[in-house]
């Protein structure tokens, strides 16, 4: 009974990649959340929330406290500066500030520029809004990625509206360079089209690299709405808080549509994010370097085991090549594997329209306790 335009996204590959790691009793290398919790202090944060009554609606803006530590953290980390009344939305984590925005911002026909492989739910909001995706391809760079820009600026059109950039990347865990960032940004001044920035993943850099919001280049604060969220942050994607700021105009479209998609969320977990953002970045930063020691831990598996493994530079996530394993289809590598060894993965196909060039390509997520990675790793040595 689906409607046609939603058709296409039924069944997920991660739903059947979950299930067959529980039927195999897999480690799950293949969903992309964490193990672990987030800081102690935000835990409590939420339960004085909901023990000292802050259990009905919020505003529908979000919380006052944390609109201003959503403003405050953007003003610290990137010199960015948002007016926490009217330049700041609290949403129901990044999928609901990408909803909105897509939603409340991009008209019926017209046309939405995505990078692929792209995060899942860009495709499907892009549909709801009765939209026309356009796809443009990252290409292998060495052992990385980065755009295709003679594809991108052919992507551009009199109907393009909106480019959703999603850097630090999932799911190949690349960070655009500022030369690819200002690349997309050229385009949008020249063809007057909006930036939906998701960066979610904007404080889990490795190897000493910092993020760049593309809202800092010139002339794209104006045109930009800068979407982060605590999920990946705070290893909190249960809360679902998430943010999104830009200038007025913009939030306000996002807003007409997020007011009447879930009105508001996540009450008393919106007090103890903002916490977080304002007292537990070192949290945050010992996070990140346990993470690259983790990318460490499962990309060096990984080459034992005799896959080609891609650089990882950001997120929770490695791509790994195992054609020199004889696998030429990441599809029917993922299947086997479970019952075959032991470990979950998915294929990079999951995210693109296109699967021709990345078929051989699968992601594994890193962002387990290392009993479970080091056992990942003793078992990927069977293959
Ligand atoms: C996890 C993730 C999201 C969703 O974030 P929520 O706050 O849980 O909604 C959005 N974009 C990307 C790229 C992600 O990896």
């Amino acid at each position: 009974m689906t409607v046609s335009r939603l058709k296409p996204f039924g069944e997920t590959i991660f739903a059947e990649m979950s299930a067959l790691a529980v039927k195999h009793q897999a480690i799950n290398l293949g969903q992309g959340f964490p193990d672990a919790d987030g800081p102690s202090s935000m835990l409590d944060a939420a339960c004085a929330a909901i023990n000292g009554g802050r259990n009905q609606y919020p505003p529908g803006l979000g919380v006052p406290e944390l609109r201003t530590a959503v403003a405050a953290h953007q003003a610290r980390h990137y010199g960015l500066h948002y007016d926490p009344d009217t330049e700041v939305l609290i949403t129901v984590g990044a999928t609901e500030a990408i909803a909105g925005a897509v939603v409340g911002l991009v008209e019926p026909g017209s046309e939405v520029v995505l990078i692929e492989p792209y995060y899942d739910s860009y495709a499907a909001t892009v549909a709801m809004a009765g939209a026309v995706r356009r796809t443009v391809p990252m290409v292998a760079d060495g052992d990385g990625f980065r755009l295709d820009r003679t594809r991108l600026a052919e992507a551009f059109g009199p109907k393009t509206t909106a480019i959703i950039v999603n850097s630090p990347h999932n799911p190949t865990g690349t960070v655009l360079g500022t030369d690819d960032l200002q690349a997309i940004a050229d385009l949008c001044i020249e063809h007057d089209v909006i930036v939906i920035a998701d960066e979610v993943y904007e404080h889990l850099l490795f190897d000493g690299r910092t993020h760049t919001s593309i809202a800092t280049l010139p002339g794209m604060r104006e045109r930009t709405v800068r979407i982060s969220s605590a999920a990946k942050t705070f290893n909190c994607t249960g809360w679902k808080v998430g943010w999104l700021s830009g200038p007025p105009e913009l939030v306000v479209g996002a807003r007409s549509a997020k007011q009447f998609m879930s009105f508001v969320g996540s009450g008393p977990f919106q007090p103890a994010v903002a916490h977080a953002l304002n007292h537990e970045m070192d949290w945050v930063a010992e996070s990140a370097a346990s993470l690259q020691r983790k990318r460490d831990l499962i990309s060096g598996a990984l080459a034992e085991a005799g896959f080609v493994v891609h650089r990882s530079e950001a997120t929770y996530f490695v791509c790994a090549d195992p054609r020199p394993l004889g696998y030429d289809d990441a599809a029917t590598l993922c299947r086997e594997l479970p019952a075959k060894i032991g470990v979950a993965a998915v294929p990079i196909s999951a995210f693109v329209d296109d699967p021709q060039p990345w078929r051989h390509l699968v992601r594994f997520a890193f962002a387990k306790n290392d009993e479970s990675l080091i056992e990942g790793a003793r078992r990927l040595a069977r293959l």
